[in-house]
């Protein structure tokens, strides 16, 4: 199938127009077209190689919403005409005991990523979601619930199940005191899914400037970390830190809010982080954890519990040639709180 992305084919390049093709259908694969494509925080690391391990011409995007266009004759889930999303992850072995369980992000073989991964048949490079097409085994697409927005439902599939993730894994609901570090495109999507959990929310921010953002976004409470007596008041506070921040920085500062067996879970830097003290870990039996994406069944079940309790994200809608300057200020932190390109603006022929 012929088809159109945008593309970069050097570190130090502006994405561009890209004609490419995606593969024939497989029995069991389905093909969209992609209607709206979040824009993911790694997307700009992938597209400036900041990993060191980029494949150019790169394609970006992984938070796609399309419709379905054809199905391979293997195909049961779905059908032409249905609205459908893919995250983070286009495939897996299916077989390890991870993916048996439905933690195909936690594959042993490790899962294919919707960019930047290669085919497990043919090994070709895959292409993410800033493009007009995409071709996909129908195991790996989620259903959009009747009810869901399809331009504002995009940032689920990576900001949303990242966040969704570990307040499921560690059983936050009604009573639980969740604390959200960094109110980006993770963060205010952390505060709107433990709000609506029923949590009692607590964002915590260096700047006291964010408590009107953070209580429009539901949640309970701002904590200012430069504050030194509001951060003592608040120590034991807590039973969870979601840390969204995707950068390197301090936990230290952190550790001291969590109650007994709390838990600080990162989902947003993967990388370095300065020197933590074990301090606050040993003497208040705290833990520092990890956690990636989601599985394809919890995906859903956070699409469906979106779409019960109307959480969506705060988009900024743009067009696909707008995508370079988007990236510019993503960097700035200047956007509330996902840019999300409408893919009309792209056309086949251009
Ligand atoms: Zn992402
Ligand atoms: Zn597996």
């Amino acid at each position: 199938m012929k088809t159109i992305g945008f593309a970069c084919t050097a570190a130090n390049e502006p994405l561009a127009p890209f004609h490419f093709e995606r593969r024939a259908l497989r029995p069991n694969d389905i093909a969209l077209e992609i209607l709206y494509c979040g824009v993911c925080h790694s997307d700009l690391h992938w597209a400036r190689n900041d990993w060191g391990w980029t494949v150019f011409p790169a394609i970006p995007g992984h938070e796609i919403v399309g419709r379905v266009v054809d199905a391979g004759p293997a195909v049961t889930r779905y059908k032409i005409g249905d609205h459908v999303a893919v995250g983070c992850m286009v495939d897996s072995c299916q077989h390890c005991d991870q993916c048996r369980k439905g933690e195909e992000q936690l594959c042993r073989e490790g899962n294919t990523g919707t960019y930047g991964g290669f085919d497990r048949f043919t090994r070709d490079h895959t292409l993410g979601g800033y493009s007009k097409h995409l071709v996909v085994r129908e195991e790996f697409a989620l259903r959009i619930p009747a009810g869901l927005d399809l331009a504002r439902a995009a940032p689920l599939l990576c900001a949303g199940i990242t966040t969704y993730s570990p307040l499921r894994t560690w059983n936050v609901g009604p009573g639980s005191r969740v604390g959200v570090v960094g109110l980006g495109g993770l963060g205010h999507m952390a505060v709107k899914l433990a709000a609506g959990l029923g949590a009692h929310v607590t964002v915590i921010s260096r700047s006291p400037g964010k408590a009107e953002d953070a209580l429009a976004l539901g949640a309970d409470a701002l904590l200012v970390s430069t504050d030194a007596d509001a951060m003592a008041k608040a120590a034991n506070s807590l039973d969870l830190i979601i840390d969204t921040v995707p950068v390197k920085h301090d936990l230290n500062p952190y550790m001291p809010l969590l109650d007994v067996d709390g838990t600080l879970v990162i989902v947003g830097q993967i990388g370095l982080l300065p020197e933590p003290t074990t301090v606050p870990l040993v003497l208040g039996r705290r833990r520092i954890a990890g956690s990636p994406i989601g599985g394809i069944r919890e995906t859903q079940e956070m699409l469906d519990f979106c779409a019960k309790k109307n959480i969506l994200p705060d988009v900024e809608m743009i067009a696909m040639d707008q995508i370079n300057a988007a990236f510019e200020r993503l960097e700035q932190s200047d956007v509330r709180y996902r840019f999300v390109i409408d893919m009309a603006s792209l056309a086949v022929g251009a």
